[in-house]
């Protein structure tokens, strides 16, 4: 059986990793800023989580949902602990496309109401309403196309008044950075902005933090710069540092019905114990503070290089903006300086590092990254 590559693949295969470096087949160590697409949050291999997971296979790795499992109820705690969102109720499921399907459902169900308010270069995942609400005509099916959705003009807030005269919103749902759509930072005033408007307008603010959350950006929740608390976060990558574990947390006023919520894998013990093996790795390193100040030392240096037009981002989700005649130097990085970095759109360089990325890490790609830059 032949295989369906579902991303354009670079010929390179991974054997081992270690912290922020990954080597291949051939024993070539490379630095990895791209994280497997944000999902590498605490790095690669780390002991305590290898121990944990090991620990835990050898007890039990699977039952059900059926019978009680104390580990969730533990990961809930540690969530509510290191989030500050200790109030919220946690349902766990397996991808962060499973995350954002299900918050849509349950404000719908909260609310009675069904139009989905969604932005422009938004992507949520690749479900049924997931997929709706993402700003990508080439991966919705005709079966998925709804008019249940809006999507507006990023931060236009004329726009976004209008859409609540306009319809009976039931849900705004937004990243607080968007990533696929080329690393867009939400502003606070803006977030409040959605935040004003769903209380006046009993609508469920749905924060989709899959790819910004989880400490990525230098707090929790990106969305927490804002001052603000959403009534939904969905959270998947970094929250397994690679088992797929995915959730979202609710607001204590909106209170799914029994059979609503649920998933056969969602929760099971490997993937607690995963979960909570990054979070605890989280609080001993203090990763978080790490993405704030390792993330704000890379962007201040990246902004000092040649060529580059612009960098956005918080913490350790950077996003590098080049001149298109630059496409190019993404894969000299990797071949070459044995670097891998993300793509936003072929002129914007994705920055996705375990949060626990050193400073000399950061010297590593600048150097190498201002040695491309200067040959243009
Ligand atoms: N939301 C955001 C913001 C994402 O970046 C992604 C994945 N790129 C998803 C949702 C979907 O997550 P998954 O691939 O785990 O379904």
């Amino acid at each position: 059986m032949k295989l369906f590559d579902v991303y354009p693949i670079n010929d390179i295969t991974i054997e081992k990793g270690a912290g922020s470096n990954v080597w291949d087949d051939k024993g070539t160590q490379y630095l990895d800023l791209y994280g497997g697409h944000a999902v590498i949050s605490i790095g690669h291999t780390h002991p305590h989580y290898v121990k944990r997971l090991t620990d835990q296979l050898q007890k039990v790795g699977f039952y059900s949902n059926s019978i009680r499992i104390p580990l969730q109820q533990q990961l809930a705690e540690k969530l509510g602990k290191v989030s500050g969102k200790e109030d919220y109720q946690l349902f766990l499921c397996n991808s962060g496309a499973e995350a954002n399907e299900n918050a849509l459902k349950l404000a719908s169900f909260y609310n009675g109401k069904k139009k989905i308010i969604a932005f422009k270069k938004s992507f949520h995942g690749r479900t049924s309403l997931a997929v709706a609400a993402t700003d990508n005509p080439k991966i919705v099916a005709p079966v998925n196309e709804t008019d249940n959705v809006v999507f507006l003009p990023w931060q236009d807030e004329k726009a976004l008044e209008a859409a609540f005269k306009q319809y009976e919103v039931s849900s705004v749902i937004i990243e607080g950075i968007q990533g696929v759509g080329g690393i867009n930072v939400a502003s606070e005033s803006f977030l409040q902005k959605i935040r004003s408007l769903c209380d006046a307008n009993n609508a469920v603010f749905i924060a989709d933090s899959v790819q910004c959350g989880y400490g990525r950006s230098g707090k929790f929740f990106s969305h927490d710069y804002a001052g603000i608390n959403a009534d939904i976060y969905t959270m998947a990558k970094g929250m397994g540092n690679g088992f797929p574990v995915g959730g979202i947390i609710i607001a204590p006023h909106i209170q799914p019905a029994y059979g609503m919520l649920g998933t056969t894998f969602g929760g099971n013990h490997l993937a607690c114990a995963a979960a909570l093996a990054v979070l605890e790795v989280m609080e001993q390193e203090q990763l978080i503070a790490n993405a704030a100040k390792v993330g704000s030392y890379l962007m201040e240096q990246l902004k000092q290089l040649p060529h580059v037009k612009e960098v956005r981002g918080r913490g350790l989700m950077i996003g590098i903006e080049l001149p298109e005649e630059l496409n190019q130097v993404r894969k000299d990085l990797l071949f070459k300086h044995k670097i891998f970095t993300g793509e936003a759109k072929p002129n914007v360089i994705r920055l996705l590092p375990s949060l626990a990325l050193t400073q000399a890490h950061a010297d590593q790609f600048l150097t190498a990254f201002r040695d491309e830059l200067l040959k243009y």
